[in-house]
């Protein structure tokens, strides 16, 4: 196999690898929160939200975009997101994720966190009656357990609707 052959042939696999990964929501993923328009930013939080409830049978959560930045529960600490059980309302910062550089998939992380913490009221655990620590680590683990599933199904939505985002 002389050496053309063997470049032609691994530009074969490594196109084909694109497209696995582009089939899988990998732009869509890695793609800038500040690449998206406001009018965007808001359906993709809208839609994740819906694939959310979606998975766990539930009515989607109100949700607001929001400067969160009075929020830090620690000093020099910003939150991305917040869950307010009395409103049972999720609050997304998104210019803290533009000002950080932050993707898709970072956002979409956040807002499977959030949505846990809503979950987790619905089913009657709330920061009035719950240890902080454990709420947090159901967060945590969800965005684990659910964050490469919720982009490939958002990828999958977005790309039977092209008109709702310009991403794909
Ligand atoms: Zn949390």
């Amino acid at each position: 196999m002389d050496i053309g052959t063997i470049i032609a042939l691994m530009a074969i696999v490594i196109g084909g690898l694109g497209t696995i990964a582009l089939e899988n929501g990998f732009k869509l993923k890695n793609t800038d929160v500040s690449d998206l328009s406001s009018v965007e930013v808001k359906k993709l939080i809208s839609l994740t939200l819906d694939v959310c409830a979606e998975r766990e049978g539930v009515k989607s959560p109100k949700f607001q975009i929001t400067d969160l930045s009075k929020h830090a529960k620690l000093q020099n600490e910003h939150v991305l997101g917040m869950y307010l059980c009395q409103t049972k309302m999720i609050f997304i910062d998104v210019e803290r994720f533009i000002y950080r550089g932050d993707n898709i998939g970072n956002m979409v992380s956040t807002i499977v966190h959030e949505f846990q913490h809503y979950v987790d009221d619905l089913n009657g655990s709330n920061e009035t009656n719950t240890v902080l620590d454990l709420l947090e680590l159901r967060a945590d683990n969800a965005e684990e357990k659910y964050l490469k599933k919720t982009i490939r199904r958002l990828h999958k939505i977005i790309e039977g609707q092209p008109n709702i985002l310009s991403l794909t």
